[in-house]
């Protein structure tokens, strides 16, 4: 059996108490039965709590209670779980117990990553000093993967390597590398539409010189009124979406290229991190193909998704004159809460995304 992790995968700890955010806001987070049961059994203080905590959701799950701040109910003053702290971290939740770690198995291979929407996480990625996967195999015999044809996966398996190879190329841009990972997706999807699976492993990544567009704004400004008519978690979201918007309109095409101009000088690590962020994204999502063989719109998303922080960091930066680490963390956790882990909105993105043809989509070249 083999697993994989992203190299900074192993060093992450919790911040509690300190963290600049919290995973206890704004979800509903659903209880397995198991805890459920496990409640059933709580010491009498907790048992009190618990009940006043515990709500049932629409679908008649059992799920904990959010405060009128959007805060979960067992959220305690100095930010830490009442469970956790009065009882033991053994009676979570298997959602609680788990964030931010995800486990996704598909047959003989198991992959671990780290949710973006942490903070903490966030900081992990960004200052990596390249997005490394790490593999070990245990030697134990494979799991069956049933209804997934073998070379489907083989040729996600293949492909994905060719694209995160290639996003550690830095002799291209960040543009180019994720353009001619969109390119290879491409050809990709065309053997997946055919089911032509061995053919589908077979493709290089064709890399392309890319030319500055005057769409390149207009594009960024479509992809901020997309993503700002989505279904928010947190109204400060598409608050800050249109900000961006206005703030690009209010530019003319000279201005915006000065401005990418100055950003870029001035915070040279902008390449490296945007690297790390689509590379994650795309260790997180090609190989999820196997559920609706659509890998095409998961690139073209991730490369909006490029874009579109690109522009949120860009507008941070002329706002404060500087980009701030703690804002960009908070850029990259706002965009995976709500469009990462909120299932609708990622389905209208990669709906919205899989149209996009390659040569339609602009990168912001200066
Ligand atoms: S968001 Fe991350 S660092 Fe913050 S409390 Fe949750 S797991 Fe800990």
């Amino acid at each position: 059996m083999l697993y994989r992790h992203p190299s900074y995968y192993p060093t992450f700890h919790c911040l509690g108490g300190a963290c600049p955010d919290t995973c206890c806001r704004d979800w509903d987070i659903v209880l397995d039965e198991e805890t459920v049961a496990d409640y059933q059994t709580a010491p009498a203080p907790m048992a009190s709590h618990l009940v006043r905590s515990l709500t049932t959701d629409e679908d008649g799950d059992t799920c904990f209670r959010l405060n009128d701040r959007g805060f979960c109910a067992m959220l305690a003053e100095d930010g830490l779980c009442s469970i956790q702290k009065e009882w033991g971290a053994e009676h979570l939740c298997q959602h609680c117990a788990a964030y931010p770690r995800f486990i996704e198995e598909y047959g003989a291979l198991t992959e671990s990553s780290l949710a973006l929407s942490c903070p903490e996480v966030a900081r992990l990625l960004l200052e990596s000093p390249a997005f490394v996967v790490e593999e070990s195999n245990n030697g134990h015999p494979n799991k069956p993967f049933p209804d997934i044809p073998p070379e489907l996966m083989s040729s996600l398996e293949l492909s994905r390597k060719k694209a995160l190879d290639v996003m550690a190329q830095d002799r291209y841009t960040v543009w180019e590398r994720i353009h001619g990972v969109l390119l290879l997706a491409y050809s990709v999807q065309e053997d997946l539409d055919r089911l032509d699976y061995s053919r589908a492993g077979i493709h290089c990544v064709p890399m392309q010189p890319l030319s500055a567009s005057l769409q390149a704004k207009p594009f960024a400004q479509d992809l901020l009124r997309f993503f700002s008519s989505l279904e928010p978690l947190r109204p400060s979201w598409p608050q800050r979406l249109r900000r961006c918007h206005d703030g690009l309109d209010a530019m003319c095409p000279e201005e915006y290229s000065l401005l990418c101009r100055r950003f870029e000088a001035q915070f040279p690590q902008w390449q490296h991190h945007l690297t790390n962020l689509m590379s994650y994204l795309i260790f997180r999502h090609w190989h999820k193909t196997v559920n609706d063989d659509q890998l095409y719109a998961r690139v073209a998303w991730i490369a909006c998704s490029g874009i579109l922080l690109y522009h949120l960091f860009l507008m941070q930066w002329k706002e404060d004159h500087i980009l701030r680490l703690p804002d960009e963390i908070a850029i990259c956790c706002a965009f995976s809460r709500e469009v990462e882990h909120m299932e609708e909105n990622l389905e209208l993105a990669l709906d919205t995304c899989s149209v996009l043809s390659p040569a339609s989509i602009y990168y912001p070249l200066t």
